[in-house]
C-alpha cells in the first residue's frame, strides 16, 4: 500500500491566523495540498516525516513586495536562492516588469522557479529595467494605459495588480506634474483591468495625502514607514489623518522595508498611536554596496522586537498578504484543502540587531530561522541560511 500522505509535519506548534489557531498540531500534505490537521497524526501513514518538534509551523510565507526578474534587472534576485530557502513560498514581483518586458519574466524566469510568483505590472512600459540610471517614468510616454491593460488581460493567472512609484527617482526629481499624471494613468489602468493598485510612497514629490486620496480598499501603499519628507507622520509628528482614514477603509499598509524605505522611529511612532502595518514585505532586491536588504524572516524578527505579537507577525506574512492578493481560498493558511506550502520556523534566542536606512538599530532577543521549507507538498532540500539579509 502506498503511504496515505506524501509528507507529515510532526510535533510543532501551528500558528495559522486564518484559522485562529495557535496550538500543537501535526499537518499532513498530499498531492500538493493540506490533507489533514490534528493534534497527532500517525507517522506510519506518511512517505516523509518532517521534524517540527520545538518549532513553529506556519503557512508558507508570502512576500508582497520583491524583485525577482533575475537577469533582466540590475536589482533582480533569484527567487529560489533568496526567498524560498528562507521560508517564502510565494513572492509578488512588484513592478520589475512593464508591458514591454513582462513576457520575459513569464516565459524565461518564472518557469525556472519553484517559488510561486505573482506580479504587479509596472505602469512604465519597461518596468524597472532602467532603475538607478534614469527614472522609469521621467518621460510620461512610457506610461501606456491601453498596452498595460491588454497585457494584464492576457496574463490574469500571474498579474494581480498595477505598480507605480511616485518618487523623485521614479517620476523625475521635483516633477510634480509628471508624478500626478503617472498616478492618474496607473489608477486608470488598474480600474480598466479591474485589478488593485500598489503605490510606492517613499520620497514622493507630491503631498502624501494627495496620493492616499487615490487609494481604495484593497489597494496597497508600500514603504509606509519611510522617513523621507511626506512620510506618514504630519508636521506635528503624529500619524496623518488621511493615512489613518485609508487604513480604516481597507487600504493595505505595506512595509516594503528595503534598505532605505524604513525609519524605525516612524514605525515606533505609528505603533504607539495604534497604527499597525497590514503586511510585512522585503522589497527584496540586490542592494548597492553598503546597504542591507533583510529577508522576510529578518523583518518578522525585527517587528516582533518592536512589539507586534507573534500571531500578528505571522498574519502579516501569511493570511493578510493572501487576502491582499485575493488568494485567501488557496494561500496563507494550512486548513485542509489549501496549498501545501508551509515553513517550520525556529525562534532562536540570542542577541540580534536590525538596522534601517536612517541609521537606527533595533535590538532583538529572538529571531526566526527556517528549519524546513515545504512547497507544493514537498520539502525544499536546501538547508536554511544563517544570515538574516541578502
Ligand atoms: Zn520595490
Amino acid at each position: 500500500m502506498p503511504p496515505r500522505w506524501d509528507l507529515l509535519i510532526r510535533g510543532g506548534t501551528l500558528i495559522d491566523p486564518a484559522q485562529g489557531l495557535s496550538a500543537r498540531r501535526d499537518v499532513a500534505l498530499q498531492g500538493g495540498r493540506v490533507a489533514a490537521v490534528a493534534e497527532t497524526l500517525a507517522s506510519a501513514d506518511a512517505g516523509e516525516v518532517v521534524d517540527a518538534a520545538g518549532a513553529l509551523v506556519t503557512p508558507g510565507l508570502i512576500d508582497l513586495h520583491a524583485h525577482v526578474y533575475d537577469g533582466a534587472l540590475p536589482i533582480g534576485m533569484h527567487a529560489d536562492r533568496a526567498a524560498l530557502v528562507n521560508g517564502v513560498t510565494t513572492v509578488v514581483d512588484a513592478g520589475s516588469a512593464g508591458w514591454m518586458t513582462f513576457a520575459g519574466l513569464r516565459d524565461y524566469v518564472i518557469p525556472t522557479y519553484r517559488t510561486r510568483v505573482y506580479a504587479f505590472l509596472h505602469i512604465s512600459a519597461t518596468g524597472l529595467a532602467t532603475v538607478r540610471v534614469v527614472p522609469e517614468l521621467g518621460d510620461i510616454r512610457f506610461a501606456q494605459v491601453e498596452e498595460a491593460v491588454r497585457v494584464i488581460g492576457e496574463n490574469r493567472d500571474l498579474i494581480l495588480g498595477v505598480k507605480v512609484r511616485i518618487a523623485h527617482g521614479g517620476t523625475g526629481k521635483g516633477d510634480q506634474a509628471n508624478a500626478r499624471e503617472a498616478l492618474r494613468r496607473a489608477r486608470q489602468a488598474a480600474d480598466q483591468a479591474r485589478v488593485g493598485l500598489m503605490v510606492h510612497v517613499s520620497d514622493t514629490p507630491i503631498p502624501l495625502p494627495e496620493i492616499f486620496e487615490h487609494l481604495r480598499p484593497g489597494d496597497i501603499a508600500t514603504h509606509i514607514f519611510n522617513g523621507n519628507a511626506e512620510r506618514i507622520l504630519g508636521p506635528d509628528g503624529r500619524v496623518r489623518p488621511e493615512v489613518r482614514a485609508a487604513a480604516e477603509r481597507g487600504v493595505v499598509l505595506d512595509v516594503g522595508h528595503a534598505s532605505v524605505h524604513c525609519d524605525v522611529k516612524v514605525a515606533e511612532r505609528a505603533l504607539a498611536e495604534g497604527l499597525r502595518p497590514t503586511t510585512l514585505s522585503t522589497d527584496l532586491h540586490k542592494p548597492p554596496p553598503g546597504r542591507i536588504v533583510y529577508h522576510l524572516r529578518g523583518l518578522m524578527s525585527k517587528f516582533l522586537a518592536l512589539g507586534l505579537g507573534l500571531e500578528e507577525v505571522v498574519a502579516s506574512v501569511t493570511s493578510r498578504p493572501a487576502a491582499a492578493l485575493g488568494k485567501s481560498a488557496e494561500l496563507g493558511s494550512l486548513a485542509p484543502g489549501m496549498a501545501g506550502d508551509a515553513v517550520v520556523l525556529d525562534l532562536e534566542e540570542g542577541q540580534f540587531a536590525y538596522i534601517d536606512g536612517a541609521g537606527n538599530t533595533v535590538r532583538a532577543s529572538r529571531r526566526f530561522r527556517a528549519r524546513h521549507v515545504i512547497r507544493d507538498g514537498r520539502r525544499v532540500a536546501t538547508p536554511a541560511p544563517e544570515a538574516d539579509h541578502v
